[in-house]
């Protein structure tokens, strides 16, 4: 992704610590205080700027999302967003999916998508595909037993990576779609990169699959 450095995004998002929460150690087992409801909690990793979220928020106002992106420059786009239509249910966190049981208790999470995740396709950078073993086991981890992983990729590769390391992981596929614009998937929200690939006349990839307990 092409990052415009906006030295100001930190500073900015910390002025609205109800969108993009501080310490997001401090909430861990507790989120639903946060959202100050019991409502299911979905959580998008590698969340950009933040189209999905939000898209989902509204379509979906009985579910909390928590959208989690590593860079401030990408987030501030995001925050503005929720800021300016007053979401009450989606919130994000300024950090690194790496520290992931950092901020979720083992089952805390319902569902967690992966939209459009970066390929990485040199063999030596797998392990930053979130798709990676070490990451589906953090996932497995912060989801319930019967929560699910929802992604969408414009990128083939990834997709055929992806489908291998999760059923290598003894993961189950409940929908597997290889054109999803084409598919009868309902209430689909098109994330930033989906609508810019897909008006390129790219097609979309989108699986739903879950752990075996
Ligand atoms: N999901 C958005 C979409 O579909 O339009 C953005 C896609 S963009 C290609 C991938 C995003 O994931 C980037 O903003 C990147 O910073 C973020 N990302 C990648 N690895 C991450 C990680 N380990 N922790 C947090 N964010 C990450």
């Amino acid at each position: 992704m092409r990052l415009r450095h906006k030295p100001w995004a930190k500073e900015e998002m910390e002025k609205y610590p109800s969108i993009v929460i501080q310490n997001p150690q401090e909430h861990k087992n507790k989120w639903n205080n946060i959202f100050n409801n019991d409502q299911p909690l979905f959580v998008e990793v590698g969340t950009g700027k933040g189209q999905f979220l939000t898209g989902m928020g509204e379509q979906h106002p009985n579910i909390n999302f928590i959208g989690i992106e590593k860079y401030d420059s990408v987030l501030i786009s995001a925050m503005e967003r929720v800021r300016d239509t007053e979401q009450p249910n989606v919130k994000f966190l300024n950090e690194d999916v790496e520290n992931l049981l950092d901020f979720f208790e083992e089952g805390e999470i319902d569902r967690l998508f992966i939209n459009f995740t970066d390929p990485w396709p040199k063999n030596r950078h797998a392990k930053r595909r979130l798709t990676h073993e070490n990451f589906l086991s953090l996932y497995k981890h912060v989801l319930k037993p019967e929560g699910e992983i929802h992604f969408k990729t414009d990128n083939q590769g990834l997709f055929e990576y992806s489908l291998h390391s999760m059923s290598t992981y003894g993961m189950a596929f409940k929908d597997v779609s290889l054109d999803l614009h084409k598919s009868s998937v309902e209430g689909n929200v098109m994330t930033e990169y989906e609508e810019k690939f897909s008006k390129k006349g790219m097609r979309i990839y989108r699986l739903e699959a879950h752990f075996n307990n």
